[in-house]
């Protein structure tokens, strides 16, 4: 049966509704409001419209920040206040009629790679997305894992670096304060001060680098945008040591804003995983580009909502 996958972002919300096979039946997309009220109202409107005129069992709601399950709410969402707190179920349900169930949409996106992307032919995978900040989630067994209370597999919030830099959670180091797209920002700006010379720093003193830029002049050959990228990839693969060596899985998959600059940040980061990680772990894994693109985490809460068991494990 076809369920509906809604993807709560910072900017905007995404719904779908989604065969069994992976196939996005309808869509809408609504700018994220930042009020409690409105964001309830618009995902509401949102899951409303994708339903009109399609068959559909079950929702799931993937959303940002650290979930605390037998609430159904969101406990920190830096890139989202205005969802912290809210009973989402108690909410949201009512008003759609439909079975609901809440999920970190970084753990959303990690099932839809494991269904229908990069970890369609394992059953052992880890993902990341390096956007604002970094998601994470892991798949072991063909089982998503989330922990006592519905958080785990925060794989951007391992502490990487003990006096680094500040993250968005509060805490210092955490490879999302180091590898994200804002981290390639900031590192871009430091590296633009360094080198004024450079295609980097004339393109600083005239307006604020963001991390899209640093990919595009990578690309043209500027040497200290290609080491900022470097740098990215090396932390990135410190974090992705630790992981491997844990979960021994046969695919990590990368996705995000960020992969926009594929092996620039890849190929950095498989070094220094080879350097960090042990056989027989690090002989096998496979690190690659995501393949859904932003569409992930609609796949992947939708064929979560048709398997809301409880189980969240492989099968219709
Ligand atoms: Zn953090």
């Amino acid at each position: 049966m076809n369920a509906v996958g809604v993807d709560v972002g910072g900017t905007k919300i995404a719904a779908g509704v989604v065969s069994p096979a992976g196939e996005i039946l309808a869509e809408a997309r609504h700018p994220t409001p930042h009020s409690p009220e409105k964001l309830v109202e618009v995902i509401v409107r949102a899951i409303g419209e994708v339903r009109d005129g399609n068959e559909v069992d079950g929702v799931c709601l993937a959303v940002p920040g650290f979930v605390l399950a037998p609430e159904d709410r969101v406990v920190f969402s830096p890139n989202l206040r205005a969802i912290e707190g809210i009973p989402l179920k108690e909410k949201i349900g009512p008003e759609i009629g439909l079975p609901l169930i809440i999920e970190n949409d970084a753990n959303a996106a990690a099932w839809g790679e494991f269904r229908f992307g990069a970890g369609s032919e394992v059953d052992h995978l880890i993902f990341l997305t390096l956007g604002t900040g970094i998601g994470g989630g892991v798949i072991s067994h063909g089982v998503l894992l989330r922990g006592a209370q519905g958080s785990g597999g925060e794989l951007g919030h391992v502490t990487v670096h003990a006096t680094g830099p500040r993250c968005a959670c509060g805490n210092r180091g955490c490879l999302e304060a180091l590898a994200s797209g804002t981290a390639i920002g900031r590192r871009a700006r430091e590296a633009a001060v360094e080198n004024p010379g450079s295609a980097l720093g004339r393109l600083a003193a005239r307006r604020k680098v963001l991390g899209e830029d640093v990919t595009e002049l990578a690309r043209d050959g500027d040497g200290v945008a290609l080491s900022v990228l470097e740098e990215t990839g090396r932390w990135l693969g410190i974090g992705l040591a630790g992981f491997v060596n844990i979960f021994n899985p046969e695919v990590a998959a990368v996705g995000g804003g960020a992969m926009e600059a594929g092996d620039l940040i890849l190929a950095p980061a498989r070094r220094e995983l080879r350097l960090r990680a042990r056989p027989p772990s690090r002989d096998l894994v496979e690190v690659q580009a995501a393949t859904l693109g932003p569409a992930s985490g609609v796949l992947g809460a939708a064929a979560l909502a048709r398997n809301a068991d409880g189980q969240y494990a492989l099968g219709d």
